[in-house]
């Protein structure tokens, strides 16, 4: 399959000097070219064309942990349950009673070197939980990298090993998942029943295995358009100013590539949504507000 072609682009040659040589094969994300609401097979075909492989950098020596946050990094037992109503359910926003102006950030593709821990330091500086959805790969390149997501106090979901879009039959689906999330237990001591399908594509195989096993699948209804290798931070700043609306789920990406454009844009798109009264929850406490 051409995505499993070694491909190293433009937008990844700054990554690439951090590469310490795990050789990995992962076919980088798309997901935000594909806006909640369209047809899964106008989503399928839309990424296939921007289907190309990088290799999951590992955290280095060099990489950004300080001794503190190594210390309070250890492995908790966390479970990020959900209501009954949204298990086996696909959700990509939700109806908040009275309205109330609450947005969840979800970041994909990570942990990824440099910018997870580059994200993590921006979110606890505003006081702000959001929600990482982790590839199995990637997380069992970079654990320590994990575990200070989950100490920080972030939501986790699933996002596969291997991050593929094609169709699958359901023990590639079931594993695809379940080894992902054993992953996830076993490094962060989290049990989650979040999936976020690779590319937002629901018709694969690997939504139906996750609703038959009760997941929430966790869409969402705004993207800060993250992945176009050619836009400019602000306007994954405007993208993500423009469409607030109370319930949100708003998606970006720590990992997957080069993602300095929505480390800068981050900060702005905080302070933005605060200065228009939002309140930033965790998918899981999102899911809690559903009137
Ligand atoms: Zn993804």
């Amino acid at each position: 399959m051409s995505f499993w072609k070694p491909d190293v682009t433009d937008i990844h040659r700054q990554q690439k000097r951090i590469i310490s040589g795990v050789a990995i094969a992962f076919s980088v994300t798309a997901c935000s070219i594909t806006p909640a609401g369209i047809s899964s097979q106008l989503k399928t075909n839309q990424l296939t064309s921007k289907l190309h492989a990088i290799q999951v950098p590992q955290q280095t020596l060099t990489s950004q942990v300080n001794t503190q946050s190594q210390s309070s990094a250890k492995v908790e037992n966390l479970t990020f349950s959900i209501p009954v109503t949204f298990e086996g359910k696909t959700v990509d926003r939700v109806q908040p009673s009275n309205n109330e102006k609450v947005i969840a950030l979800s970041i994909d593709d990570g942990p990824w070197p440099n910018t997870t821990l580059k994200m993590l330091e921006i979110l606890q500086q505003n006081d702000v939980k959001a929600t990482f959805f982790l590839v199995g790969q990637a997380l069992q390149a970079n654990p320590t990298i994990a575990k200070q997501v989950v100490a920080q106090g972030h939501a986790i979901g699933n996002h596969t090993w291997h991050h593929w879009y094609r169709r699958m039959d359901e023990a590639t689906a079931k594993s695809e998942i379940e080894r992902t999330n054993e992953l996830i237990y076993k490094t962060t001591g989290v049990k989650t029943t979040l999936f976020r399908p690779p590319g937002g594509v629901l018709n694969n195989g690997l939504a139906a295995y996750a609703k038959s096993q009760k997941y929430a699948v966790v869409m969402w209804s705004q993207t800060s358009a993250d992945t176009d290798p050619r836009a400019k931070s602000e306007v994954f700043v405007k993208n993500v100013l423009r469409d607030a609306k109370p319930g949100s789920i708003v998606l970006m990406h720590d990992g997957g590539g080069d993602r300095q454009r929505t480390v800068q844009a981050l900060p702005e798109i905080i302070s933005g949504l605060k200065q228009q009264g939002y309140r930033f929850v965790t998918v899981p406490e999102l899911l809690e507000m559903q009137k």
